[in-house]
């Protein structure tokens, strides 16, 4: 079983140094890049962390320069992936100071640069910091590209815990989802004989509950929560690399989630944030769950999807946590449509081959009953 307490060790197997801050300034991190030139990578928001970072690792002695994004929230797209890959030339190591989309732009430019990159993280918001893919938007659509995983995560809970707190309640979202995408992969086993990895969803389930046990401290965004926080996030990445997809991961609050964005996309609106989607995403997969054992429709194995159900939280409960962060609680408060959620209720789940219960209540029509319901809930 791998150990969950030492992040650092568990890391070192997946090839990440994930360190944290200290008086000695990051000493594995100015180690390995002694002779790199960094290019330090921020936007209008995170200079302010990026900027004196630079100035530091300059004091060590190590070659570093700074390139701000001209934008206060750039988004992860061809334009601002070619802006970034013109200042490549004269660096070795590309650390991105920010979360999802300065890490998204560093990991897939470096990538195809062949260089390496790293992470100071800004914010526990989503568990892209350990994935080796990268979504990026292309052409008005959002695919996946790959991309490489950072050499190194660096932690200082001093910028982690001073993050606006909607940004703490979408990485809450994304591991509270968590609950979900593992009730959806464990049935899709007992149902279709799926493959199912004990290791990778026992870790997981590991790092969640200690989540769950610290969510005081996280509604808080106290140092204890968002250390507990940010683990769930990093190992959520691990769990994928040992499953060997992501199933530990997502399910059908993130085929939810997807769906939402295509439907910003081709409005050309800006896409809320992944975990705040994925937060609404895993409140309604709840309340499925919660209902199957009162459906009057009879299908094959009702009875241990049912039993399933008992160890889940209920909806209200996460709506709970994630208002307290800020975080909205129903579809309504994201800009979409009514009839936008009611056709993601019907057919979000089409957007992958993979069983979830929102496969389960469209392939066996139980949808039909409980649509009123859920929009009644959650828009
Ligand atoms: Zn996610």
């Amino acid at each position: 079983m791998k150990n969950y307490d030492d992040i650092v060790s568990l890391s070192k197997e997946y090839g990440i140094n994930a360190e944290y801050a200290s008086d000695e300034f990051y000493p594995v991190f100015r180690a390995a890049a002694a002779d790199s030139r960094i290019l330090v990578l921020t936007d209008e928001n995170t200079v302010r962390f990026g900027a004196p970072f630079a100035e530091k690792l300059k004091g060590y002695g190590l070659s570093a320069a700074l390139y701000t994004i001209p934008e206060k929230e750039p988004v992860a797209d061809e334009k601002t992936c070619a802006l970034v890959s013109d200042k490549l030339d004269g660096c070795d190591y590309v650390l991105a100071v920010g979360a999802g989309t300065l890490n998204d732009i560093a990991k897939y430019t470096t990538f195809h640069a062949g260089k390496k990159c790293g992470v100071l993280a800004t914010a526990a918001s989503m568990d892209g910091f350990t994935s080796g893919v990268t979504p990026l938007i292309k052409k008005g659509f959002k695919i996946t590209e790959n991309a490489q995983t950072v050499s190194d995560i660096l932690i200082d809970f001093d910028i982690l815990c001073g993050a606006p707190k909607i940004m703490t309640g979408a990485g809450t979202g994304d591991i509270l989802a968590k609950f979900c995408c593992l009730t959806d992969w464990k049935m899709s086993h007992f149902l279709n004989g799926e493959s199912y990895n004990e290791e990778a969803a026992s870790l997981m389930r590991v790092a969640l509950d200690k989540c769950v046990g610290n969510i005081a401290s996280i509604e808080q965004c106290g140092r204890e929560g968002i250390d507990a926080l940010l683990r769930a996030l990093l190992i959520s990445g691990y769990a994928m690399v040992i499953a060997g997809n992501s199933r530990p991961a997502s399910g059908a609050e993130h085929h939810m989630s997807h769906f939402l964005e295509m439907d910003f996309l081709r409005r050309g609106e800006r896409i809320p944030l992944h975990g705040v989607k994925v937060g609404l995403g895993t409140m309604v997969s709840l309340k499925m769950y919660k209902r199957i054992a009162f459906v009057p429709q009879d299908f094959p194995g009702k009875e241990t999807v049912a039993a399933l159900a008992e160890s889940l939280p209920e909806p209200e409960w996460v709506a709970g946590v994630l208002s307290a962060l800020g975080c909205p609680t129903r579809f309504s408060e994201i800009g979409v449509s009514r009839d936008t959620v009611r056709d993601m209720l019907f057919n979000c789940y089409k957007i992958r081959d993979r069983f979830t219960i929102m496969t389960l209540y469209n392939r066996y029509g139980l949808m039909k009953d409980a649509a009123d319901e859920l929009m009644e809930q959650f828009y």
